[in-house]
């Protein structure tokens, strides 16, 4: 009682943290999963062929793999994709470690090409300068849930022989020139991590009209093994499997597809509402000289995981560090998406060095994450907008 009298003589300080992003789970998506536990199967039903046939079918793609998380399904991708030893994957310094962390996992290198200052994405010419005689895949992020030029990026990977994986894990939902992602590349990602468009818990899938990839996907995420009559070289009787490769238990479970079926019911209604909330943003912000908007190439249709700001050092007379802890101090949960990849120390080890991709170098001095999910109401948005204007005046200086 006497905390909140304190707190209201505060101006616009809320009472709890608000975070960049959180899952929405409703009373329909509870008894979808509920129905599956007092099934017969919890894992390996059919339940995760339905989960998979309903995002295929949303993305418009054939085939679909579900996996354990995003991280293990871009594993799999590469595996599909033949990434090994010796081989080069072209990746944006710009996004989660798994991006390039799957690269490493196959024992490929990790190339990592700079990022367009305006939308934040792999810049094709970079991709371009980076191919080389051992380019053996292209692995382009959506950040933040704007779509790469994945149309240029197409055709560079034709022309060159490479195969392009999308790391849609923002962007499900998204389309570019009018054709949704899932659609476009030889193989594309989706996380069904708790801040991502739809949840799982932890989950991820791989989409693609290749039924060979398609194959190899499956094969991967149970072990190598099959059962397939039909696949088998050997086969001693009914009881016969066969492990064809190395891979791994990356498999989903039931509970969880069930509750992934369920949440892509919403799906489109949580991205109008994120829509919908970058709108008011995007208008409160317009005009504040030295804050830079997310910025959209015309073409693509973002689905929003992310709103980035960007304060730029020269019209503030604080640094990007003591913005961010007074938003933080002000219960507003902002982050930083992301470290670019190669000056993490384990790949600083490995020989990468700061200076290699210098607009993510920028960017990263610069950006910061502010809130943004469906669930978010009305007073929260309100609550970022006021906070970041009161900090905003704080430290606007004019030079
Ligand atoms: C979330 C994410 C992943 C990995 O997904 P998980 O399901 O958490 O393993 C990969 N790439 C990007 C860009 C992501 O944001």
């Amino acid at each position: 009682m006497e905390k909140n009298q304190n707190q209201s003589t505060v101006n616009s300080v809320r009472s709890s943290m608000l975070p960049y992003g959180q899952q929405w789970i409703d009373n329909q998506d509870i008894e979808a999963v509920v129905k599956v536990l007092r099934g017969d199967f919890i894992t390996q039903g059919p339940t995760i062929e339905r989960f998979e046939s309903k995002v295929a079918e949303y993305v418009g793609a054939k085939y679909a793999v579900a996996f354990a998380n995003g991280t293990a399904a871009l594993h799999g991708a590469c595996f599909a994709a033949g990434v090994g030893e010796g081989d080069e994957v072209i990746t944006t310094p710009i996004t989660f470690l798994a991006s390039s962390n799957c690269v490493l996992y196959q024992s490929g290198t990790p190339v990592f090409a700079d990022i367009d200052l305006d939308t934040y994405n792999i810049d094709p010419k970079q991709i371009e300068l980076k191919i080389s005689d051992d380019t053996k895949a292209i692995i382009a992020v959506d950040f933040a849930g704007q779509p790469v030029e994945i149309d240029r990026i197409s055709m560079l990977a034709r022309e060159h022989g490479i195969v392009l994986i999308q790391d849609a894990a923002h962007s499900l939902g998204a389309s570019f020139a009018g054709r949704k992602i899932g659609g476009w590349a030889d193989m594309t990602m989706f996380s069904f991590h708790p801040v991502k468009h739809v949840t799982t818990g932890e989950g991820g899938m791989i989409v693609t009209d290749n039924e060979d990839y398609y194959r190899k996907l499956l094969l991967f995420r149970n072990h190598g093994m099959t059962k397939d009559p039909n696949d088998l070289i050997e086969n001693d009787g009914p009881w016969y499997y066969e492990m064809q490769e190395l891979g791994y238990n990356y498999r989903i479970t039931d509970l969880q597809a069930a509750l992934g079926l369920s949440q892509m019911d919403k799906l489109d209604e949580f991205i109008k509402r994120r829509r919908q909330i970058v709108n008011v943003y995007n208008e409160a912000f317009s005009g504040m000289k030295g804050l830079v908007l997310p910025k959209q190439n015309p073409l693509s249709d973002s689905s929003w995981h992310l709103y980035v700001l960007r304060w730029d050092p020269r019209h503030f007379s604080a640094d990007r560090k003591t913005i961010f802890n007074e938003l933080r101090t002000l219960n507003i949960g902002v982050h930083v998406h992301y470290i670019p990849v190669y000056l993490q120390p384990f790949y600083r080890k490995m020989g990468y060095a700061a200076g290699l991709c210098p607009n993510a170098e920028t960017y990263y001095q610069t950006a910061m994450t502010i809130p943004l999910f469906p669930k978010m109401k009305d007073q929260d948005i309100k609550d970022v907008i006021d906070a970041i204007k009161t900090v905003y005046s704080k430290y606007y200086a004019q030079f």
